[in-house]
């Protein structure tokens, strides 16, 4: 009985987050795509989806991840801008849509991707949708050609990119990328500086990897880093800080809850993030969600 709660509940939360993945793709044709110049040779793109990242120079463009497939001939107009060299690399941070989407397109382009393995086998053989519909799995042309587990650093533009595995923590194939010389870390979605934190366990998704993946942050980033989240705005290292200091303080609570009997709806009712929600950007549907996540990984017993 209690294992059909949660499995309803986990089923809810899917289908939640498949109706926001199809509202925030909506129609794109409107998008405009919003160009940062960050550093010398870095730059943003925003469009619709996650945080797009450029470095530009004399041995081609690389770039972290796609955002969705209406978008990409808007992003490749939007690089061209930038720079006259060809797009070569591409690192996928994880592997939801608004992160991989143009990923086919991109690889029609001649763009070699990149990305951890689990990333790669779930956009072969992505998960059912919310009602065990199948969904159509990347073509192998937008598949990453090159896949790694450990951290690999490609030397461009007179950087040394790093793409640093987080084992588990937004989903089962994170990236941080950092770029040292640049002073620029993107974190995926693991770190947004928006809502609360999307354990996405069914895809792998973990809250002690992604308190392990905030804790590289802060250790990787000095006083004056640019850390890129995979939605909201660029911040400094305190915003981490105080953001891996809300999850432990949830879970903490989350834990005592528990202790108590309480189950997730009673969880929930309890409101343990009463305190914490004005820290937090568009709260929304996120705060609930979260919490359900924490309760179940602490429930699982992981
Ligand atoms: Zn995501």
């Amino acid at each position: 009985m209690a294992k059909l709660a949660i499995r309803t509940t986990f089923l809810a939360a899917a289908m939640a987050m498949a109706a926001l993945t199809a509202s925030a793709q909506g129609d794109l044709s409107k998008v405009e795509i919003k160009t940062t110049k960050v550093t010398n040779n870095f730059y943003t793109l925003e469009g619709s989806g996650g945080m797009v990242g450029v470095l530009v120079g004399p041995d081609g463009v690389f770039m972290v991840d796609s955002q969705f497939a209406p978008l990409s001939d808007k992003l490749a107009a939007a690089i061209k801008k930038i720079s006259d060299k060809p797009i070569r690399f591409m690192v996928n941070t994880h592997v939801h849509g608004d992160h991989t989407g143009g990923d086919e397109n991109f690889g029609k382009m001649g763009v070699t991707i990149l990305a951890r393995e689990n990333l790669r086998y779930r956009l072969a053989y992505p998960n059912p949708g919310a009602n065990g519909q199948p969904t159509p799995a990347m073509p192998s042309v937008g598949l990453p050609m090159i896949t790694y587990d450990a951290p690999v650093t490609m030397h461009m533009n007179g950087e040394d990119i790093r793409l640093l595995p987080v084992k588990a923590a937004h989903t089962d194939g994170d990236t941080l990328v950092v770029f040292p010389n640049n002073d620029v870390i993107m974190t995926g979605d693991f770190y947004r500086s928006v809502q609360y934190p999307n354990i996405d366990r069914g895809n792998g998704g973990n809250m002690n990897g992604m308190l392990d993946g905030l804790a590289m942050v802060i250790g990787l980033a000095g006083p004056n880093t640019k850390i890129i989240p995979g939605h909201g705005a660029t911040v400094g290292r305190d915003a981490v800080i105080a953001h891996r200091d809300i999850l432990l303080t949830v879970k903490n609570r989350v834990m005592k809850l528990i202790s108590e009997g309480k189950s997730q709806d009673e969880v929930i009712a309890a409101k343990p993030t009463a305190d914490l929600d004005a820290k937090v950007l568009e709260v929304g549907m996120t705060r609930d969600r979260f919490i359900g996540q924490v309760y179940q990984e602490i429930k699982a017993g992981k």
